[in-house]
């Protein structure tokens, strides 16, 4: 029964609206909380109720947590969903949430501490009998034995920090003299970011590939996969394009990172959704990196090939319902590409912009779907994550999912703010994108092209964008000059199977 019920949604922007409608889907009232600047959000007005969080700051509004519970409290509310980000891994807010009588969509708080740390869930990795990137998860020391630790290990490595998220606390180390300097300047990020200093050391891979596994269990011990994604288009180690399925692996791959995925959530009896996250060397080695407690970005491609909504099934079992569904009914069907729209400038270093949105189009047509809560005349605050919209395309085949992206990319307009439309477009059509050939650095290579091939008397590729669309052209093409894929309609559906 869920007449009355409401869901409190601790979160801003697309991942708010995104729970607010599978929630209502589901019969339950929402309730939204926004800082000053989100007032007459599209979220706010959506939710059936909202309250504010006095302020502008993260750590005034929706790291808020006290003032959070205290909002909670006063509407009355049975559940609250922290979307991603913010507070949606935060253990101390999960227990919190129970202590006050409300439930956390999420793993137990237990679960959520055991795989908070890199260390310990690499640990429970090894437990499970999963490879992890060799490296040093110990006490650190410094000086000389420090030293020879990492000269063990080999260079180039890689500092994490045992908190880390978003890249914090990441640094590479490529000769001996880095390694004292970067092992504390590593420190000193992970304690302003996480509260925590611990940092340790990982091999440092040349090319990897990411790939993770989204995963989802019951408090009744049922635990399944929904297949792979390929998340290796990334800029300064964060994600841009991701897809599914990865077009680099085959069917045993699939199934062996996969089985590795359940491994290690069964290591704490993971219940809700979750992403086990891997790297996967040159050689086609993967290893165990880390485990996300929470929603993440990209699952839109996982929804989009499985049929499964992952926000409503995160719902059902945090009302204590079984999984509807068995692995062996859990299928990947065609294939799903999101890219992630972020305000930045892609030819100054992926420098955050602000700004406030002119013109809006936003496409809608088969295979498309748009996450995304902007809207004309307002602003686009530096204060907030740079993430301005998902934009994901689905067709029969990998082919047809491409196609139907640069179609989105080519005729998606928006003004006012700097964005990346431009280079996602082109690095869609970059030859190692169509062919599938990426790795993790492979952005660079690309951004390097377009630079030199943009030269610096082209328009403003946004503008030349939306210029042609509005004049009804069906787009410029990509500003930088690089050919756009054909599609081939017949032949490729002669090819679909459902596998
Ligand atoms: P965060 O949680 O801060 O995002 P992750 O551990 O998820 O950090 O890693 C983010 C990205 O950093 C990975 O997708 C990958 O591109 C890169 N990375 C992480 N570990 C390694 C490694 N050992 N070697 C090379 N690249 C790595």
């Amino acid at each position: 029964m869920t007449a009355g019920k409401k869901i409190l949604i601790a979160n801003r922007g697309e991942i708010a609206r995104r729970v607010i409608h599978a929630a209502r889907e589901l019969g339950y009232a929402t309730v939204a909380v926004h800082s000053d600047p989100d007032a007459g959000s599209l979220a706010v007005r959506e939710a059936d109720e909202a309250f504010r969080l006095p302020g502008a700051e993260v750590k005034d509004t929706y790291l808020n947590s006290d003032k959070i519970l205290a909002i909670a409290k006063e509407a009355g509310i049975w559940a609250i969903h922290p979307g991603y980000g913010f507070l949606s891994e935060n253990a101390v807010f999960a227990d919190d949430c129970a202590q006050a009588g409300f439930k956390f969509i999420g793993p137990s708080p237990e679960t959520m501490r055991r795989l908070g740390s890199k260390v310990e869930s690499k640990l429970l990795a090894k437990k499970a009998k999963v490879p992890t990137v060799p490296g040093f998860e110990g006490e650190l020391p410094s000086g000389k034995e420090l030293e020879k630790i990492a000269a063990k290990i080999g260079y180039p490595l890689l500092i994490k920090a045992a908190a880390g998220g978003g890249g914090k606390g990441m640094r590479v180390v490529h000769k001996a003299e880095e390694l004292e300097e970067a092992a504390r300047s590593a420190e000193r990020e992970a304690l302003a970011f996480f509260k925590d200093k611990t940092i340790f050391l990982e091999k440092y891979l040349e090319r990897p590939r990411h790939i993770e596994v989204q995963i989802l269990g019951d408090e009744h011990g049922n635990l399944v996969h929904l297949y792979e994604r390929e998340c290796s288009v990334q800029r300064r180690h964060q994600k841009m394009i991701e897809e599914t399925p990865s077009p680099s692996i085959d069917a045993k791959f699939r199934e062996e990172i996969c089985a590795a995925a359940l491994r290690v959530a069964r290591q704490v009896g993971y219940a809700s959704a979750g992403t086990v996250e891997f790297i996967v060397d040159e050689a086609g080695h993967f290893y165990f990196l880390e485990v996300n407690t929470r929603l993440q970005v990209e699952h839109p491609v996982t929804e989009a090939v499985t049929g499964v909504d992952l926000v409503k099934a995160q719902i059902l079992v945090a009302e204590g319902h079984a999984l509807p569904l068995k692995q062996e009914d859990i299928r990947q069907r065609g294939h799903a590409v999101e890219c992630r729209l972020y305000a930045e400038d892609p030819e100054n270093h992926f420098l955050p912009a602000e700004g406030s949105v002119g013109v809006l189009v936003e496409p809608q047509r088969p295979g498309i779907r748009v996450d995304s809560a902007l809207e004309a005349g307002k602003p686009v605050l530096s204060l907030y994550d740079p993430m301005l919209a998902k934009l994901i395309a689905v067709g029969f085949n990998r082919k047809e999912a491409l196609v139907k992206m640069d179609a989105l990319l080519r005729d998606y307009v928006l003004l006012g703010i700097r964005h990346n439309l431009d280079f996602l477009r082109y690095t869609l059509h970059s030859k190692v994108f169509q062919e599938g050939r990426y790795h993790t650095h492979s952005v660079a290579d690309i951004l390097a092209e377009y630079l030199e091939k943009r030269g610096p008397d082209k328009p403003a590729p946004d503008l030349a964008y939306a210029i042609a669309a509005l004049a009804g052209k069906g787009g410029a093409g990509p500003a930088a000059g690089a050919e756009a894929p054909r599609a081939e309609p017949l032949s490729a559906l002669k090819g679909f199977k459902n596998a």
